[in-house]
């Protein structure tokens, strides 16, 4: 049993259950024993494999975006980069090099800002980012960072945030939430309140068993972003996997060395995330007069220009690395990989006018 598990039983006992969220919330960035905060989640020998560290042309595909969206924007000097959640700081790094090809004159004068929760994954990035930390500040929230226009980037950061779960049983809704069986282990169960109508889905009646999940959590990060760039102009990007459309679906899960397990198996010692309801944040956005678009991961990085920048990688290199490059190509725009399950939403004002992604409509 992990030490978090033990705690988090003994809070079970002395409050009664918890919500999936605050489960969530615990896994992941508890203090002293969260996911987060105390392990090394990324790559081969860890537990996930993130698009930036499949490939240097994910974060260089995402700099293409964003510089279009500062040129879009009236090319406002100074701007801020802001990336949520930099993980190992790589996609920055890989931003930041194409950023300096593309803006040769410096012209944007750009300002950089990581927002990361996890302190030692923050030590991590300012390794990655090497000389180009000298500029780079660090902030726990996007709260913390300075006014003005704004491009805000992230990858993986929504499906990271804790959700609610409710569940339609015996003709209704019940929030889902962790407490303990009778041998004492931590147990999904139903909770005995109603929850808030607000939460639920409006129109028409759910099937039984059916479970749906919000996310506060996620709501209020939008929000945040989309409050900035309204009050300051700017852009955001983000990129996650989930849905365009709200669906029912029980999608919470835990991931271990590569392998899946069950949630409550190993509480703070596996990732734990959801998909994310990409029409929720997009009219979180449009609700601050933002227009949103989206799009599958894959033809997102075709329209930046993937396959002219892998030839161009590709070129004069000998086979082994060109089937290298083909296969990074496959797993971060192939269907069967990450092209279709990951989306992409962009954020901006009206009179922004972005490339390359289908509008959604307001909601
Ligand atoms: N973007 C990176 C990492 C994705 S994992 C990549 O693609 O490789 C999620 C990241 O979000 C981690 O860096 C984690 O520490 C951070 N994070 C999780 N919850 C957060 C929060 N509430 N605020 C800011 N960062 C958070």
């Amino acid at each position: 049993m992990t030490a978090l598990a033990a705690r988090l039983k003994r809070r079970v006992q002395a409050a009664g259950p918890m919500s999936v969220a605050e489960y969530m919330s615990a896994c992941l960035l508890d203090p002293a024993d969260g996911y987060y905060t105390t392990r090394m989640p990324f790559g081969a020998a860890g537990d996930f494999t993130t698009a930036p560290e499949i490939s240097q042309m994910f974060g260089e595909l995402a700099a293409v975006w964003l510089f279009a969206a500062w040129e879009a924007s009236g090319r406002p000097a100074p701007v801020l980069l802001a990336e949520l959640g930099p993980g190992r700081g790589t996609m920055m790094r890989d931003m930041l090099q194409a950023w300096a090809r593309l803006d040769r004159d410096n012209a944007a004068k750009l300002e950089i800002a990581l927002v990361e929760a996890s302190p030692q994954l923050a030590a991590l990035q300012r390794q990655t980012l090497g000389p180009l930390a000298g500029k780079a500040r660090w902030h726990a929230s996007v709260e913390e960072l300075p006014g003005g226009p704004t491009l805000f980037v992230g990858n993986e950061i929504f499906d990271a945030l804790p959700v609610r779960q409710y569940q339609f049983a015996g003709g209704r809704w019940h929030e889902r939430v962790v407490g303990l069986d009778e041998k004492g282990e931590l147990s999904l169960m139903l909770g005995p309140g109603a929850p808030d109508p607000k939460a639920l889905p409006q129109g028409v009646p759910a099937p039984e068993r059916a479970v749906w999940e919000v996310s506060p959590a996620r709501e209020v990060l939008m929000e945040q972003v989309a409050g900035r760039l309204e009050a300051h102009g700017g852009a955001g990007l983000f990129f996650d996997y989930g849905h365009l459309e709200p669906a029912y679906g029980d999608t919470l899960q835990a991931v271990r060395k590569h392998r899946p397990e069950p949630v409550l198996a190993s509480p703070g010692e596996a990732d734990l995330t959801s998909h994310v309801d990409f029409s929720a944040l997009a009219a979180t956005a449009q609700r601050h007069g933002l227009d949103a678009w989206t799009a599958t991961q894959g033809d997102f990085l075709l329209a930046m220009g993937l396959l002219e920048r892998a030839g161009r990688l590709g070129g004069g290199a000998d086979a082994e690395a060109q089937a290298r490059i083909r296969g990074e190509v496959e797993r971060l725009a192939g269907p069967d990989a990450m092209g279709t399950l990951f989306k992409v939403l962009a954020v901006a004002k009206p009179e922004v006018k972005l490339p390359a992604l289908r509008s959604t409509a307001a909601s």
